[in-house]
């Protein structure tokens, strides 16, 4: 099924070489086949398991199956064609899920994004994906994204998913018809794009400007999730818990709720991580498996300590990751969630590391895990390229069967982010004598928002057009709760206030969550040996204003 609108994926992606390709597939790494094609047959293997759980909503992976390929072929009558991409801006929520496996049966691609986005960050997706279609929720949390989506794609599809739907706009729920004759599932098999095709675009947490789309194929992403799933046990009694956004590929793919439906196992949605609405959740139907980041389990763990009657005695695994887990938080799982802890450390762009669950206590508590692959290949460098001696920190690049060889459409940025297939991640790690990796830096200009990523150079760009603001550099602030949030300094030629950057974020269309919280007006940035605004320095010297607060 071709596509209808915008330019193919194809010239944008860069493959593996040939040798590679060669040998994942000689391996039985890679299968050659779509993602939408392993949903589909293990949807057809399992009919009358229910296979996902939103309140009151209880799918079969028959009903599931159904109403994706209903969706997919009413899709293409409207003009989604296969290779088409789909912005998906959807709340955690179950039509999320149907519509990802529609497209992926379409061989669409699906472009999953947080609700939190806004125009500055949708339209920069839209525009680098070049999509035909969007994907948003009437109105979520007093915000209309029939509006935004409209604005930001005026010639484009928007489905709409609520009771609300504007004139010119498509319900989407409408779509999902589940009675369609056993030839429509047939002619989606059939069209099935290949293993190599691009399954979908991941957001990178990337240094420059707009999320970067990262693209991962069939073979790629299947690999990645079917080893993932095994890693972590799971199978046909595996009920996953997703209370992260599904906009992240944490919770999507690592191996998360496409692990859980490959797996034959059921997926249960938590309209919110908090504790009073997910803990509940985990007594009721009886999960086994959860992902979150360390923010979301500090609040659980706390919560249990005034709540502690709930029974969470089905829950056999958490997975933690997204950044940095305090070992003490780490030591708290096991006596206080009663289940096995997995670290987590992973990227958009490929590369998987978990903790094995018959990991002793050492590598579980103080390690983010291993690569899922034995073809996953690591390296540590200096600053100047070369690498650093066994044991010791180093920058860590990375090339594997799942790690994408680079962006979508960023010749220029590839040239930097790529160098000979290795991905250089920015982070900074070094690898314990079992082939685990210790994360102990971040070489990157980005800020970890209790998982989420913000770029610096964004919030700085943004604080640059505020009237006075000469200099401005964004920087990691210690956070109790998120681990970092964003300080910002400024050197200024006349008063600014916090609210006055907050102001200009908001009215240039920034997301909420990228806001500063705190500024430190300065009358000078310091600056490194070759000129670069020190951001060293700006760290710890919020550090000791944070100390003397506190003091
Ligand atoms: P994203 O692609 O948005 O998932 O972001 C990937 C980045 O998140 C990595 O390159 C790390 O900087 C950070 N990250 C992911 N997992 C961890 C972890 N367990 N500990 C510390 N940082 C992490």
């Amino acid at each position: 099924m071709p596509g209808a609108a915008g330019r193919s994926t194809g010239t944008g992606v860069v493959p593996w070489p040939r040798r590679d390709a060669d040998r994942y597939f000689a391996e039985g790494y890679w299968e050659g086949r779509s993602l939408g094609t392993h949903l589909a047959e293990t949807a057809r293997k399992y009919p009358d398991e229910v296979c996902l759980v939103d309140g009151d909503v209880r799918l079969t992976f028959r009903e599931l199956l159904a109403k994706a390929d209903g969706a997919a072929i009413r899709m293409s009558a409207l003009g989604v064609g296969g290779d088409d991409r789909v912005v998906v801006q959807l709340p955690n929520c179950w039509e999320f899920v149907v519509t990802t496996v529609a497209c992926l049966r379409l061989g669409a691609v699906p472009v999953w994004t947080m609700p939190q986005f806004r125009e500055h960050e949708i339209g920069g997706i839209l525009a680098n994906a070049e999509a035909t279609a969007i994907v948003v929720p009437d109105v979520y949390k007093g915000f209309d994204h029939q509006a935004l989506a409209r604005e930001v794609l005026p010639d484009g599809l928007v489905f709409v998913v609520g009771e609300d739907v504007a004139p010119g706009n498509i319900d989407l729920r409408a779509q999902f018809v589940s009675d369609e004759p056993v030839e429509v599932s047939q002619a989606l098999d059939a069209a099935a794009p290949n293993g190599d095709a691009v399954a979908t675009f991941l957001l990178s947490g990337g240094t420059t400007g707009l999320p970067k789309l990262i693209p991962r194929s069939g073979n790629d992403l299947s690999y990645m999730i079917k080893t993932a799933s095994e890693i972590c046990g799971f199978g046909p009694d595996t009920s996953y818990l997703v209370v992260l956004p599904l906009g992240h590929g944490f919770a999507n793919t690592g191996p998360g709720i496409l692990g859980a439906l490959l797996s034959g196992g059921r997926v249960v949605i938590a309209p919110s991580p908090a504790p009073q609405q997910a803990l509940p959740l985990i007594e009721r139907e009886r999960i086994t498996a959860t992902s979150a980041v360390p923010a979301i389990l500090h609040r659980w763990i706390e919560y249990l300590d005034s709540e502690p009657g709930l029974d969470l005695s089905t829950l056999e695994m958490i997975q933690i990751g997204a950044a940095k887990l305090d070992p003490a938080l780490a030591a708290r799982v096991r006596p206080e969630l009663g289940c096995t802890l997995q670290q987590v450390f992973g990227m958009g762009e490929g590369l998987l590391c978990l903790t094995r669950l018959d990991d002793p206590d050492e590598l579980i508590l103080h390690t983010q895990g291993r690569p899922i692959s034995p073809h996953d290949e690591i390296l540590l460098v200096d600053e100047e390229g070369s690498p650093v001696p066994p044991g010791e920190p180093g920058i860590l690049l990375v090339r594997g069967p799942y790690t994408t060889r680079g962006y979508y459409r960023s010749p220029e940025l590839n040239a930097r982010s790529f160098v000979d297939g290795w991905y250089n991640t920015g982070d900074i790690v070094r690898v314990t004598p079992e082939g685990y990796l210790v994360v102990s830096g971040r070489e990157k200009d980005v800020i970890n928002r209790g998982g989420e990523k913000i770029n610096a150079e964004e919030v700085e760009t943004f604080a640059l057009d505020v009237p006075g603001v000469e200099h401005a550099a964004a920087v990691a602030m210690p956070d109790a709760e998120l681990g970092e949030v964003v300080c910002l300094y400024v050197v200024a030629t006349k008063p600014v206030s916090l609210p006055d950057v907050h102001a200009l974020m908001l009215a240039a269309g920034a997301a909420r969550f990228k806001l500063p919280e705190r500024l430190v007006v300065v009358d000078e940035l310091p600056a490194t040996g070759i000129g670069k605004v020190d951001k060293k320095a700006l760290r710890a010297d919020i550090a000791s204003r944070l100390a003397a607060d506190a003091a």
